[in-house]
């Protein structure tokens, strides 16, 4: 990433009304592959849960989708292959990680509607226990404690806030604390926060329609979408032993080709900067059967680029306007 959001954004803008993006695509016309990816679809406003997660509400998604079916070559899985050993061409495509309910629900119809196929990155133990993950269980606990604070701990270092306007914020660095954790501990920290917060953990029945059915799956497959692997609880994978790696991996696979009866080829990583996956990654992504492996780093596929095991996806979320949006796509060189 170039720089803060923001700053892309006003540049972004500069370039959206004075057509400088015209003139610097003349100068610089990208070829490659531009990955985008989403997480969820909709209305989070009035969510208790983990707002990030929302990439674009459903007037951006349509939005958003009818302007890449109008100006690029829009490819699903099926063609990837292809367009990785093209030389050249400008391909767009579009990808979801964790397998939420308003996929199915949201984006499903928005994606038949421009006949662009989508592909979808599921977290097996999520679609089959219908359980509330973690991050969103750390953001119902801040919304929904009482208490107006949190002291520093032995997991947070500096006292946290929960009142507006701290509370996303706040969200974000216990997140973030998570995130840094050894995978034998995290469980205790969220026990940790739900004692202390005296929220108590996330009850099941928070997540009822949070993720989508394996029929909704075989439906949206017949309709041009694919699927993909992104574990089976989502851990950061580069946190676990190389054993508990090659379980996400295995048993995720196991369970994709079980309910879809077809080879799965395509993986994604869990949080999926440079530091969530390693080499037992990549040796258990081998070991499966997976062709694939995609990260949550920015910017584009260049023609050529030879490492299947870290392609490069852009992030959409909520705030990328329109100008934005066309800033990444037609100079995803700057802006991806
Ligand atoms: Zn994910």
């Amino acid at each position: 990433m170039l720089q803060s959001l923001s700053k892309r954004d006003l540049l972004a803008r500069t370039l959206d009304v004075t057509g400088g993006g015209r003139a610097l695509l003349a100068v610089g016309a990208w070829d490659g592959i531009l990955i985008l990816n989403y997480h969820r679809v909709g209305d989070s406003s009035q969510s208790l849960f983990d707002r990030n997660l929302w990439s674009a509400t459903d007037a951006d998604f349509d939005q958003q989708m009818e302007m890449i079916a109008k100006q690029f070559d829009v490819i699903g899985l099926a063609d990837f292959e292809r367009a990785k050993h093209e030389r050249r061409g400008r391909y767009v495509m579009v990808t979801f990680d964790d397998g939420y309910g308003d996929n199915y629900t949201n984006a499903f119809p928005i994606l038949k509607r421009h006949g662009v196929p989508a592909t979808f990155f599921l977290t097996t133990g999520f679609l089959d226990s219908q359980q509330v993950p973690w991050w969103d269980e750390i953001a119902w606990m801040v919304r929904t404690t009482a208490m107006p604070a949190l002291v520093a701990n032995r997991w947070v270092t500096a006292p946290l806030k929960f009142d507006e306007p701290n509370r996303e914020v706040t969200i974000r660095r216990l997140l973030n604390v998570y995130k840094g954790l050894p995978d034998e501990v995290t469980d205790s920290y969220l026990s940790f926060l739900a004692t202390t917060l005296q929220t108590g953990r996330c009850q099941k029945e928070a997540a009822d329609g949070m993720w989508m059915t394996w029929e909704m799956i075989r439906e949206m497959r017949s309709n041009g979408m694919t699927f993909g692997g992104h574990t089976v609880t989502h851990p950061v994978l580069a946190n676990q032993s190389s054993a508990q790696q090659d379980w996400e991996v295995g048993e995720c696979k196991r369970r994709l080709v079980e309910e879809l009866g077809e080879s799965i080829e395509a993986f994604s990583y869990p949080v999926g900067g440079r530091s969530s996956f390693n080499g037992f990654t990549r040796a258990a992504l081998a070991m499966h059967g997976f062709r694939w492996g995609f990260t949550y780093i920015g910017g584009r596929h260049e023609h050529g680029s030879s490492d299947p095991f870290a392609i490069n996806r852009a992030a959409i979320e909520l705030d990328v306007t329109p100008p934005m949006f066309r800033a990444i796509t037609t100079l995803p060189q700057f802006f991806a």
